[in-house]
């Protein structure tokens, strides 16, 4: 007897996110090891230093704390929420009321993914930027909503041209995502870009989510500014923020937002629903980053922006021509020769064994590019770097 015909087990919505773009070069990064090559992952942008010792004390502390074994708050602690605010306050200028305007995230992976559901309706459309970070565009779909794609080119700084966007769109658009410092271009933002997207956010009634997840990822003196440093972002602006990249502790699940205390409170009510919050001991840990000895992010910087320096000239001396990135992890590179993304990054595979990230992941607008992140040890990187100059000098 046959048994009946199981449905597919994907939603619709999950079927629209479409497939994984690296399958086939995950595969040929597993036939290259199989065959005994060491392949090299410049690839993923997951910090490679350990977190600082006195943020892992937090956490010690914090998990022999007997509250720390039941549900925490859902919108952060107390404690939690006033060490954000005072760090927002005293890295930006900026006072966010810590009981109000502040809600404790589970990396702001979960802020952004959480965000289109507390506050898209079915048909209406996010603006988001291509290339970019790709939870934007997925989280949209799963809220049902629909992702419109801003495209970011090199002629303007990677910056969206919000002129360029239909009406038609503008008027069902209900949430503009911007990340400056971008991942995975590199770009930076000044106050004035920002003053012109609260503008434009302001004309069409949008709700502005700037995701600041490399805020202290900086180099050369440059130091990033936030959204709500505008003049009435507050009414329309909601910034995340993460410790994973600031302090090396991508693994520890632990961010927040700040800003529009009605975003605030609609991003919170979805986690009411969901997730129940961020483990009381991580946030203890999270505290001691916040309010402990800055100067562990210097130290870091340091060793990335040595980093940097070595990929850059690097690519150079083979004839490649990468901008040295003033943030960020990654060095974004247009494809020698015009090459597609894929071709390149599976060219240099094959040649060196190095993992390098085509530029169409992030979207149709990153063809023409691929990503090199700054996250593998040194010796790791120098390797690779070696291997690219034999392959391609
Ligand atoms: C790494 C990254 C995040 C996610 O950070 P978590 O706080 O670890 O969730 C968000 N946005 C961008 C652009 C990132 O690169």
């Amino acid at each position: 007897m046959q048994s009946p015909q199981v449905r597919t087990v994907q939603s619709q919505r999950l079927q629209k996110i479409g497939a994984y773009l690296f399958a086939d070069l995950d595969r040929k990064q597993e036939a290259l090891q199989a065959k005994g090559v060491d392949v090299i992952n410049l690839g993923v942008g997951d910090p490679d230093l350990p977190t600082a010792e006195h943020i892992i004390r937090g956490l010690e502390e914090g998990a022999r704390d007997p509250r720390s074994h039941r549900y925490p708050p859902y919108y952060g602690t107390g404690e939690f929420r006033r060490a954000a605010a005072q760090w927002f306050g005293a890295r930006f200028g900026i006072t966010e009321d810590p009981d109000r305007q502040v809600l404790a995230l589970i990396g702001s992976k979960e802020g952004l993914a959480h965000l289109p559901w507390a506050t898209l309706n079915p048909g209406e459309v996010a603006l988001v930027p291509d290339p970019g970070y790709p939870v934007y565009r997925s989280a949209t779909i799963m809220a049902e909503g629909e992702p419109y794609a801003m495209p970011l080119r090199a002629d303007r700084g990677f910056l969206p041209s919000f002129e360029g966007i239909p009406h038609d769109v503008l008027r069902r658009a209900r949430l503009l995502f911007l990340n400056y410092p971008n991942n995975p271009t590199g770009a930076t933002a000044d106050l004035a870009f920002f003053a012109e997207a609260v503008a434009f956010a302001k004309r069409w009634g949008l709700l502005l989510v700037h995701d600041n997840s490399y805020s202290e990822i900086t180099y050369d003196g440059y130091r990033a500014p936030s959204v709500l440093q505008v003049d009435g972002a507050m009414d329309l602006a909601i910034e995340l923020h993460s410790l994973s990249k600031s302090y090396n502790m991508t693994g520890w699940r632990v961010g927040f937002a700040v800003g529009n205390e009605e975003a605030i409170q609609a991003l919170g009510t979805v986690k009411t629903n969901v997730d129940s919050g961020v483990f009381r001991a991580v946030q203890q840990a999270a505290i001691a980053a916040l309010t402990g000895p800055q100067d562990v992010i210097g130290r870091t910087l340091a060793i990335y922006k040595a980093r940097r320096d070595r990929l850059v000239a690097a690519l150079r001396a083979v004839g490649w021509n990468p901008p040295s990135p003033k943030a960020t992890l990654y060095v974004w590179m247009a494809t020698p020769n015009g090459q597609s993304s894929v071709d390149f990054a599976a060219d240099v595979l094959e040649r060196t064994g190095v993992v390098i990230t085509p530029g169409i992941g992030y979207g149709a607008s990153g063809e023409g590019y691929v990503r090199l992140s700054l996250t593998t040890p040194d010796a790791r990187l120098d390797e690779a770097l070696t291997r690219i100059r034999r392959a391609y000098g």
